[in-house]
């Protein structure tokens, strides 16, 4: 490990998540002197490999990409790191609602009652005209902006749709792509998300949506070539503790280093931004911001077989459940075909329940969830791989950070607002695919191109 302690460099940046490789790459390339300060003893940030043998890992962290996403891919083709599409279309998926389990074709189950079904399109169609007129540059300023960061998703859940199943739809809907109850969410910030991902059914959907590739040897793959291509510029195990602003000087501090620069890009999502120390003291409603957006809570967890025995059974490996832990699923089975994988995701309330729960009370629910969609062969599991991100500390949660009630209009306009020489990135401060890998890379380039001006 190569110490930073007494360099210097016209730009730090800190965190090597794709926000952070990416802003330092754009610098690199421009001959700028730059310094990359990350914390753990690895690159990637939420994204990580788990490896499983003959060149296989299995996605711990961040793992979809999908139309529009177009910087993410673009990286990641420079890298040569290749996609391929999420196994399971054109097979049936299986519903769990009011312990009833139904197979159905199609993203949407068409069983049960028809008006559950039109209300529950009718939500969402009603919430994507509503995302519409947020702008997501400054959401804060949409028309509504007010009268909708007044009040939470779930007072606009019980306000709008009567049928109970087609309530549950929606929030299980929710909480999938924003890993927190209804409760936790702003109605302005659910619609600004959803309007800067493509609309709310672009963030739900497989094929043709957010989730319709991944890459194959893992995504994290991308970030490890985009950091050799940084070479010595990257110091992993250098946590930052303090940031020191002295007219023209500006000290970058970690327990064992002390590093000058001339300016800094923070990449950390808020609340992380927030431990940091500053000197002098963060404004106001910067602090307020970095108080007031909590990370998402998810505790991601593989459940390994011999074979993916689903896909012969006609089943896509797709859940859609009433009943956690396993509320969603999905066929993570590597290209190669093995071992089979399924992947679920222990999000939101039900990760604050199972986080002080032992590693095998988790695995024990999750393999019962699973038997209970797929049947007595995937009560046997040939291995379990979870990866709990609350409990990781240079994470606390994911995918990203969220704005409860009131924050986004009170705070928001503070998350790119830089002060004095310290700019800030991170996927929360994308204005595309916030809380997204694409979102991070734009954000990086975003806060390059900011610095690059300024130092012109
Ligand atoms: C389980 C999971 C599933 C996800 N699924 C998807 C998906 O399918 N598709 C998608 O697009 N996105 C997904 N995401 C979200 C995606 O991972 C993030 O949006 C993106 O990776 C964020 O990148 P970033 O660079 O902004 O932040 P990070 O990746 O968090 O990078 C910040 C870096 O800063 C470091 N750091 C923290 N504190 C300090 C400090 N004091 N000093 C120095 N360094 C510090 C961290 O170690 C980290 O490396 C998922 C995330 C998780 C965890």
């Amino acid at each position: 490990m190569t110490t930073a302690d007494g360099l210097s460099a016209d730009v730090i940046v800190v965190g090597a998540g794709f926000a952070g490789l990416t802003a330092a790459r754009e610098l690199v390339k421009r001959d700028v002197s730059t310094i990359l300060l990350e914390a753990r003893d690895r690159v990637g940030g939420r994204v990580l490999n788990h490896p499983i043998g003959d060149g296989q890992a299995l996605d711990v962290g961040a793992q979809w990409v999908g139309p529009g996403q177009d910087h993410m891919i673009a990286l990641a083709d420079e890298m040569g790191v290749k996609r391929f599409p999420t196994p399971g279309a054109g097979m049936k998926n299986v519903d769990y609602m009011d312990g009833a389990r139904t197979v159905h074709d199609g993203d949407v189950p068409d069983g049960g009652d028809p008006a559950t079904l039109i209300e529950t399109l009718n939500a969402f169609r009603t919430l994507t005209q509503m995302s519409e007129e947020v702008p997501t540059d400054d959401p804060w300023n949409a028309e509504h902006a007010r009268e909708w960061d007044a009040q939470t998703f779930q007072v606009w859940m019980d306000a709008n749709i009567q049928d109970a199943t087609a309530k549950t739809r929606v929030q299980t809907a929710i909480e999938a792509v924003y890993a927190v109850e209804p409760h936790d969410l702003s109605l302005l910030f659910m619609l600004w998300y959803a309007k800067a991902g493509q609309g709310i059914m672009n963030l739900v959907s497989t094929e043709g949506g957010a989730q319709a590739e991944q890459y194959d040897g893992g995504t994290q793959l991308v970030a490890i070539r985009t950091a050799e291509l940084l070479g010595d510029r990257v110091h992993l195990s250098h946590p930052v503790r303090r940031i020191t602003q002295n007219g023209e000087r500006l000290t970058v501090e970690g327990d064992r280093f002390k590093v000058q620069g001339k300016r800094v890009i923070v990449t950390l999502p808020p609340p992380l931004a927030g431990r940091i120390d500053y000197d002098p003291a963060m404004p106001a409603i910067r602090d307020q911001l970095t108080q007031r957006a909590p990370m998402g809570c998810v505790i991601k967890v593989h459940v390994l077989y011999d074979e993916p025995f689903w896909r012969d059974e006609g089943l896509s490996g797709r859940v859609v459940s009433d009943t956690g832990p396993v509320r969603v699923s999905f066929d993570n089975t590597p290209l190669s075909g093995s071992p089979g994988v399924l992947v679920t995701f222990i999000e939101g309330g039900d990760g604050r329940r199972f986080a002080n729960a032992s590693e095998e009370e988790r695995r024990d629910a999750v393999v019962q969830c699973m038997e209970r969609y797929f049947g007595p062969k995937a009560a046997k599991p040939s291995g379990y791989v979870e990866k709990d991100w609350p409990a990781d500390q240079w994470s606390r949660g994911c995918y990203g950070s969220v704005f409860p009630a009131g924050t986004l209009v009170s705070c928001g306009s503070a998350l790119r607002e830089p002060v004095g020489s310290i700019h800030w990135a991170g996927t929360e401060t994308a204005t595309m695919f916030p809380g997204y890998m694409d979102g991070a890379v734009r954000s990086g380039e975003r806060a390059a191109a900011e610095v690059l001006e300024l130092l012109a």
